[in-house]
């Protein structure tokens, strides 16, 4: 595992997943109540994997917002970054798969206590002792949230973390498409790491083609590695120098949520500690497989905390 610090800046909330399969909401017979949240998946992931992670955000001051402060603590990620609002509760989310295999969401966030973290709420001593700063968060929305996104962004960044961003694009919670690629875009220039998955590739290209040429298109000038996502095809990694692909793993896969979340925290562990990785193709490429690896394996248990892998778990499949 990695020795130095990980921050995760954003949202988690509680999902909400019918009991059974293929229903929409309104048919739904009942609701399981699984953790999520990319971020907090994202700080769970590396310490998963025997990292160090520290998750900042805001809950809320009720029974949901202590027992997902609960889980993160459980699983060995610190909490001192996360703040509890004392009178919005914790975000909630209703997801399905229906029939039709579209995705249903539902969201309480009106406002829900993470939209409402402040800048002047962040642990910024926290926030600075971080090697790498990862966000990705759907605060970006609106405020105070967003403000609180920009500070805690640039504190890391001139205390010379690396920043890592996931823009998680949740298009229904958006105003308009417009103001999503708008926002997304407007910190792009921010970040060392990007990763988006093919849909966000699409969508902030404004093209249907998933190739080279429109990834390349959202590269700029600071960026030092840009990730595209395929699912069971793998993944796309673009540099300054050099460009490829990673193929995915054949597993049996019953729930994709978390893959990306698991993906990302993976490559992030690995790199902590060695950045040189990040301009050594042939180590990229080790490390992009063991991340494949670690998506795989979050694709074949329901749910995307309790699927996310040891190290060991990993070098299992890896050695198949
Ligand atoms: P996102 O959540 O960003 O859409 P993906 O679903 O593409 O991310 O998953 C991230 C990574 O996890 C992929 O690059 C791939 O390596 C792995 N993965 C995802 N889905 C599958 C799958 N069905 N089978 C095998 N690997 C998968």
């Amino acid at each position: 595992g990695s020795s130095s610090l990980i921050v995760s800046f954003g949202e988690m909330l509680i999902d909400f997943v019918p009991t059974v399969s293929g229903v929409s909401l309104a048919e739904a017979p009942g609701f399981l109540k699984a953790p999520g949240g990319a971020p907090a998946n994202v700080a769970i992931a590396v310490s998963r994997l025997g990292g160090k992670a520290a998750f900042v955000g805001k809950l809320g001051d009720d029974e949901f917002g202590h027992m997902l402060a609960g889980i993160l603590k459980q699983n060995g990620v610190r909490a001192d970054g996360i703040n509890f609002d004392k009178g919005a509760r914790t975000a909630l989310a209703f997801v399905t798969l229906r029939a039709d295999g579209e995705r249903e969401f539902m969201f309480y966030r009106n406002p829900s206590a993470d939209m409402l973290l402040t800048p002047d709420e962040l642990n910024l001593e926290l926030i600075r002792s971080a090697k790498v700063f990862h966000y990705g968060s759907i605060s970006l929305i609106v405020e105070p949230c967003r403000s609180a996104h920009m500070k805690a962004m640039e504190a890391a960044k001139e205390a010379g973390a690396l920043l890592s961003y996931d823009p998680n694009l949740r298009l229904p919670l958006w105003p308009s498409a417009e103001e999503a690629r708008e926002q997304i875009m407007s910190i792009w220039d921010k970040a060392d790491i990007i990763k988006v998955s093919d849909v966000e590739l699409e969508f902030l290209t404004g093209s249907d083609k998933i190739d080279d040429e429109s990834a390349m298109s959202l590269w700029h000038p600071n960026l030092k590695l840009l990730l595209v996502t395929l699912g069971e095809k793998g993944c796309n990694y673009y540099t300054k120098n050099f460009h490829g692909s990673v193929s995915a793993f054949h597993v049996n896969t019953v729930d994709t949520t978390g893959a990306g979340d698991s993906f990302v925290g993976a490559l992030l562990n690995k790199i902590v500690d060695d950045q040189a990785i990040l301009e050594d193709e042939p180590r990229l490429r080790e490390v992009l497989r063991f991340a494949c690896a670690c998506g795989a394996i979050t694709t074949t248990k329901k749910g995307a905390i309790p699927a996310l892998p040891t190290e060991a778990e990993v070098l299992t499949l890896l050695n198949k």
